[in-house]
C-alpha cells in the first residue's frame, strides 16, 4: 500500500513521516526510511522540530539498493520523494500492481518554489491509496501558506536547503514578493 504525505517545506510532512514509521516500529515490523543522496545533509534524516531517524542514502533511481531494500523491510519510508526519478516511480507502482503487502509511505514536496509540480511527486499521488496534504503557516499573514518561496536567485529546480533559503508563503504573499523584486531588480 502506497501512503504519500505531501505539501510545502516547513509544514511538518517529515514529522508525520516519522510518526508513521515509528508506530511501525512499535508494533516490531522491520521499518526502513531511505532518502535520496541529492540531499546529503545527514545521514540521518531530521526534521525541523530536530527530530532524528537513522536513514539509508540511496541514489535517486537506484533501483537494485531499493529491491533489496524493500524486499528485508515490511514497511518503508522515502524522504524528500521530489528528488526520486522514474524507475523508483515503476518499481512502487509495479509492487502496488501486484496487492502487496509492503507499505510505502513517500513523504515529498508536492510543488517546487515556483509553483511547479515537482519530480514524479504528481504521479506517486495518482496511484496512491491515500494522501495527506499539509501546509505550513504563510510567515506574512498567516494564512495556509502554498508554496516553499525561494529567498535566493535559484539556478535549478534543485536546490536543497532550509530556512535560510526558503520561507512558506501563501500565493497572494509570494505574488506581492515577486512583485517586489520586480520592482527592484
Ligand atoms: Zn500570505
Amino acid at each position: 500500500m502506497l501512503e504519500v504525505i505531501t505539501g510545502g517545506m516547513f509544514a511538518g510532512k517529515t514529522d508525520e513521516l516519522i510518526r508513521r514509521l515509528e508506530r511501525h516500529s512499535i508494533a516490531k515490523r522491520r521499518v526502513a526510511l531511505v532518502k535520496p543522496d541529492l540531499d546529503t545533509r545527514t545521514t540521518k534524516v531530521r526534521t525541523h522540530n530536530g527530530k532524528e531517524f537513522d536513514s539509508i542514502t540511496v541514489g535517486r533511481n537506484d533501483t537494485p539498493t531499493i529491491e533489496t531494500i524493500i524486499k528485508e523491510h515490511e514497511v518503508i519510508g522515502f524522504d524528500e520523494g521530489e528528488f526520486f526519478g522514474e524507475d523508483i516511480y515503476q518499481l512502487l507502482k509495479a509492487y502496488e500492481q501486484t496487492g502487496t503487502d509492503k507499505i510505502f509511505i513517500v513523504a515529498g514536496l508536492d510543488m517546487d518554489s515556483e509553483g511547479e509540480p515537482f519530480g514524479f511527486m504528481p504521479q506517486l499521488m495518482a496511484i496512491a491509496s491515500s494522501i495527506t496534504k499539509l501546509h505550513a503557516v504563510c510567515e506574512n499573514c498567516f494564512i495556509p501558506a502554498n508554496i516553499s518561496y525561494s529567498l535566493v536567485e535559484k539556478k535549478a529546480q534543485v536546490l536543497v536547503g532550509g530556512k535560510d533559503k526558503y520561507k512558506a508563503l501563501c500565493w497572494k504573499c509570494a505574488a506581492a514578493e515577486n512583485k517586489k523584486k520586480a520592482q527592484n531588480s
